[in-house]
């Protein structure tokens, strides 16, 4: 007869095995996403507060798996990371965002600027500076209608290498913006020496900002050194009327969050743009 802890070693080996097994069938379905056209990208609306029109987009990727369903972003794009995988897939956003965008500057909105969310495996890789020129001149979308999402805890790993890297992308004209800013403990004054253009303030301090003084003060403070440092600032996570009321006291420029819609289709986000239209 098998002992307890003999019993329990098997069954914590199947689970691993279970877990293994999960991750390895996780992979070789995401190799075959892009060619199975399983990958989508929603946007969400960036109101600018000053002439509560949509200024921007974010392009929130999504991927429709043919057995789970939709699986969201913070459960694949790790092991893409990790896989190498997300290469490809970040190509395959930027490629797809920037046609998007081109179609609604056809439409009418030739301003509107799109917002890619770029990892640091991408960052690091050497041809992405060429990859995004590419797209630019295919598009001929101007380079300030593009802006490129890092994360501020990415940012920190290697800060005098990305200062490098993010050079090279500025040349290109496009726009920079430093995402979950608050979360990753860097101060503004050093964040001047890299050539952010805009802070998004993270939603871990945008939810408790009307309950919670020191969140309002951190919001607050974000505001005033950000306008000193002349960085733009957009706060995420925006849910009430009530938060985006502080957040224009705050001095923020923007504000993105479910309170104006969640991340959408693009066929849904041609008709949030009508509604939000610039006079
Ligand atoms: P993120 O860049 O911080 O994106 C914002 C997340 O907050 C999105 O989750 C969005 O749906 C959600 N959100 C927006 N407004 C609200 C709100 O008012 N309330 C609440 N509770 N949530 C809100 P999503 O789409 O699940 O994306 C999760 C993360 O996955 C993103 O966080 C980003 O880090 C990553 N991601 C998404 N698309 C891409 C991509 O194309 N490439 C890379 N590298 N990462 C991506
Ligand atoms: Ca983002
Ligand atoms: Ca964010
Ligand atoms: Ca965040």
């Amino acid at each position: 007869a098998k002992t307890r802890s003999g019993e329990k070693l098997q069954f914590f080996t199947e689970e691993l095995n279970n877990q293994v097994q999960h991750r390895m069938n996780m992979e070789s379905d995401l190799r075959e996403a892009i060619d199975h056209g399983e990958l989508e990208l929603y946007y969400q609306p960036q109101l600018n507060l000053a002439s509560h029109t949509i200024t921007g987009m974010e392009a929130l990727l999504r991927w429709h798996h043919p057995k789970h369903g939709m699986v969201p972003p913070d459960q694949f794009i790790h092991l893409a990371e990790e896989t190498g995988l997300i290469l490809p897939i970040g190509e395959w956003v930027l490629n797809q965002a920037c046609n998007q965008l081109k179609q609604f500057q056809e439409m009418g909105f030739s301003n509107l600027v799109v917002a890619v969310n770029v990892s640091v495996r991408q960052l690091e890789g050497q041809n992405m500076t060429l990859f995004i020129k590419q797209i630019l001149n295919k598009t001929g979308i101007k380079p300030a209608c593009l802006e490129i999402e890092i994360t501020e805890s990415v940012m920190m790993e290697d800060p005098e290498r990305m200062i490098v890297s993010l050079r090279e992308l500025k040349q290109l004209g496009i726009r920079l913006a430093l995402d979950d800013f608050g979360t990753g403990h860097s101060s503004l004054s050093y964040l001047q020496r890299f050539p952010f253009d805009k802070l998004k303030i993270d939603r871990a301090f945008i939810r408790n900002i009307i309950e919670s003084p020191d969140d309002a003060a951190i919001a607050m403070t974000i505001g005033a050194m950000a306008k000193s440092l002349k960085l733009e600032v957009i706060a995420e996570g925006v849910e009430t009327e009530e938060q985006m009321e502080f957040l224009k006291k705050c001095g923020c420029n923007e504000i993105q969050g479910y309170l104006i819609s969640r991340p959408v289709p693009a066929n849904q986000f041609a008709r949030l743009l009508s509604k939000y239209r610039p006079p």
